[in-house]
């Protein structure tokens, strides 16, 4: 199959599959999600996203979620293995069960249901650089948890294609927060600056695995809050995701950025882009 749909089981084309009217996240949104991208059969840090999810999970007290992570992974790897293409997105979601509108909880005894979908991902050539809007951040303080609530982060993302962009930035005031599906970073002076990963970012893997590479080849990284001032004039402006890689930016808001410090940018996506090839095999021009 070229997509794959699960639910509760249940594993057909993604086209044909159906989901009941009163699932929670139908009309709430009461759930949360993870993605992860497979190449070559192998999917790129499945655990980490396994520890995400189940720590979304307990975020928004979802107690009714019955599979444990075997069994989980169990579901995720049986439903891609249906699915053809050398590199897929793995995405599944976890929502409160299905029972007739109320915001309380439904009873203890309704499960939780569970979406799987597998699509095959085009990734984009990421020596090329992106262009990037700046949006007002106006989401809430549980940014951290990956739910289903996406609203601000969907008008972002059409602001920054109408704009003819790839990416939004979001800032809360003079602070820059993260993309509408990514990470933002900037080099500066040789160092690698990134938000905290409290609540009103999520915790990137991509971010993690890419601090920790930097880390490791001595270069040092602050996560601390950066302003846009300080965005604007960033030796090089980069966003991380599990699909998106790790891409630079070279205008924001129509204004030229970036561009000097290519040699340690390209060495740290360097360094992120082989521990992709090392786990699953796949290789891809980088330089
Ligand atoms: N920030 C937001 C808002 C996202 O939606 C995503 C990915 O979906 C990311 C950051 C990057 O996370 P990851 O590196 O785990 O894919």
């Amino acid at each position: 199959m070229k997509k794959v749909g699960y639910f509760n089981g249940e594993i057909g084309p993604l086209e044909e599959m159906k989901i009941p009217m009163t699932a929670r996240s139908v009309y709430f949104g009461d759930g949360v999600y993870d993605a992860a991208m497979i190449a070559n059969g192998v999917c790129f840090d499945l655990e980490d996203h396994l520890d995400r999810f189940y720590n979304s999970l307990r975020l928004l007290d979802i107690r009714n979620f019955d599979p444990d992570r075997e069994q989980l992974k169990n579901e995720l790897l049986r439903t891609a293995a249906q699915a053809e293409g050398d590199v897929l997105l793995l995405y599944w979601q976890a929502d409160r069960g299905s029972w007739p509108r109320q915001h309380r909880y439904p009873p203890e005894d309704v499960k939780a249901n569970l979406l799987i979908t597998v699509t095959p991902k085009k990734l984009a050539d990421i020596r090329l650089p992106i262009r990037l809007i700046t949006v007002e951040d106006t989401r809430y303080l549980h940014c951290n948890v990956k739910t289903l609530n996406l609203i601000p982060n969907i008008m972002a993302n059409q602001k920054a294609a109408e704009a003819g962009c790839d990416e939004a930035v979001f800032h809360r005031g003079n602070a820059v927060t993260e993309g509408s599906y990514s990470n933002v970073s900037i080099l500066s002076g040789g160092k690698l600056i990134t938000h905290p990963a409290d609540e009103l970012i999520l915790p990137g893997i991509s971010r993690k695995h890419l601090l920790e590479l930097a880390r490791g080849l001595g270069v040092e990284c602050q996560e601390r809050e950066f302003t846009l001032d300080e965005m604007f004039g960033a030796d090089e402006v980069f966003i991380t995701g599990s699909t998106t890689l790790v891409r630079r930016a070279d205008t924001i808001d129509g204004r030229s950025v970036g561009g000097r410090d290519k040699e340690l940018f390209v060495t740290l996506q360097g360094a992120y882009m082989d521990r992709v090839r090392q786990m699953t095999g796949l290789d891809i021009p980088y330089r």
